[in-house]
């Protein structure tokens, strides 16, 4: 079957086209056929397209909303243009999997998407204001392309993170305050945490029960995840995707008493602040440069620029904390997972957060480490770590199209339940 996998943003689509099927999936041989995104929607829209094993398509198109924006990939999609491989028209392409960040306490499983699903979703918007409304217009424009007759599947950020025992996702707010509002942490991301635990299971051979690991997405955004016996039991982003650790141009961490004293200094209303916190600050509020960690290496290296060295530093202490935290969550830990942009790619990013570790048990192979080559994946601790460390890439894509494909088919989905409290 050929899956269309979106993932719709405030002004871009991400998408895949994935080729996968119970037979495929047993023997992990589902592939992407074809990728690309168009940003900037709304005005003159930057297209990028590609086929596997065929030159990428750039252009500039005027895309004023996400139906054209979709027509516009699936035209390419079933077009001789693109090449695909068994996909000439639009009866060939069978589902479409959606990317939904936020699925509250509601959606703890990937799920077919009904009239009663998509006003689920969009009650979650009050949740993820600035996620969930780009999600349900993907899905909308995806009815109106495709209309009522391709089925369509929601995949969600959180629903990996279900599993959190009240521990980990209760804030030390008011118990009633959860209870009337459902004000807590849920955890994004869940579908790479979710892949790599299942690529970590996969490549070292053992079953679900015995991961036993820490996973770290370091990408634009960054989280980590403390994931027991398969299952998560922690992760870094908390009531929206702000918390945690120090990213591209969010703040993660912040003392809340700094938004009451900052908006009095500067005069910023609420929504400013918020806007400062997820936009202005992590990487690129800190640097004063750019929210671009290669760009801030290569400052960092040519020119010496202090500020780009110290939020850099930032950055890998904040991970480096997340990483004891974890270990003492989960009591030691068998590997830690590297993934993400910067995660697959930077063998001195990596070499950073793991600076003074050792103690911990967690020892990195620079040799290993500097001769993985980007986007490979591979082992780069010592022999005697007691602590392995992988760099794994992540494919939340893939994990969608499968969740996809198992919902209309009707075979049986992870689903993440919540655990009862663990006693310590
Ligand atoms: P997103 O979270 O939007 O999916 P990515 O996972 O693609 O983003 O990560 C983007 C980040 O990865 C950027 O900060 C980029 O600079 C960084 N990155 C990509 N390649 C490298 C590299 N070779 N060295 C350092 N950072 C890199």
């Amino acid at each position: 079957m050929n899956i269309l996998v979106l993932n719709s943003g405030s002004s871009s689509i991400k998408f895949q086209v994935v080729q996968t099927d119970s037979a495929l999936i047993a023997r992990d041989g589902d592939r992407c056929l074809a990728k690309g995104q168009i940003e900037r929607i709304g005005s003159l829209a930057l297209v990028a397209f590609q086929a596997a094993d065929r030159p990428p398509l750039k252009e500039d198109a005027p895309l004023r909303d996400y139906r054209s924006a979709l027509d516009r990939i699936v035209r390419w999609v079933i077009s001789p243009e693109s090449g695909i491989e068994g996909v000439t028209s639009m009866a060939d392409i069978h589902i479409v999997g959606h990317r939904v960040v936020h699925g509250g306490e509601k959606f703890r499983a990937s799920t077919l998407i009904d009239d009663a699903v998509l006003a689920g979703i969009e009650d979650c918007i009050e949740l993820a204001p600035l996620h969930n409304p780009a999600n349900v217009r993907g899905i909308r424009a995806a009815r109106e392309v495709f209309g009522r007759g391709v089925p369509q599947v929601a995949v969600f950020d959180t629903s990996f993170h279900a599993t959190m025992p009240e521990t980990a996702y209760l804030y030390g707010i008011p118990y009633h305050l959860y209870r009337r509002y459902k004000i807590r942490r849920y955890g994004f991301h869940g579908t790479s945490h979710r892949y790599l635990a299942y690529r970590y299971r996969v490549l070292n051979k053992i079953a679900k029960e015995d991961v036993n690991i820490i996973t770290l997405h370091l990408g634009n955004g960054c989280s980590a995840c403390a994931i027991k016996n398969g299952e998560s039991v922690n992760t870094s982003m908390g009531f929206t995707p702000l918390e945690g650790m120090v990213m591209g141009t969010r703040a993660g961490d912040v003392d809340v008493s700094v938004i009451e004293y900052l908006s009095h200094k500067e005069g910023l209303s609420l929504p400013e602040m918020i806007t400062l916190l997820n936009k202005q600050s992590g990487l690129l509020g800190l640097s004063g440069l750019t929210s671009d960690m290669r760009e801030l290496l290569e400052e960092e290296k040519e020119n010496g620029d202090r500020r780009a060295s110290l939020a850099i530093d930032v950055f890998c202490a904040s991970a480096r904390r997340r990483i004891g935290a974890y270990l003492a969550e989960l009591g030691g830990a068998d590997a830690l997972v590297f993934s993400g942009g910067i995660g697959e790619n930077s063998p001195v990013i990596r070499q950073r957060v793991c600076r003074g570790l050792e103690p911990l048990g967690i020892v990195l192979d620079e040799a290993r480490n500097a001769a993985l080559k980007k986007g490979q994946l591979g082992r780069i601790s010592k022999s005697g770590s007691r602590v392995k460390i992988d760099v794994i890439a992540t494919n939340e894509e893939l994990l969608i199209a499968r969740d996809a494909f198992r919902a209309v088919s009707g075979l049986p989905q992870p689903t993440f339940s919540p655990r009862r409290s663990r006693k310590p």
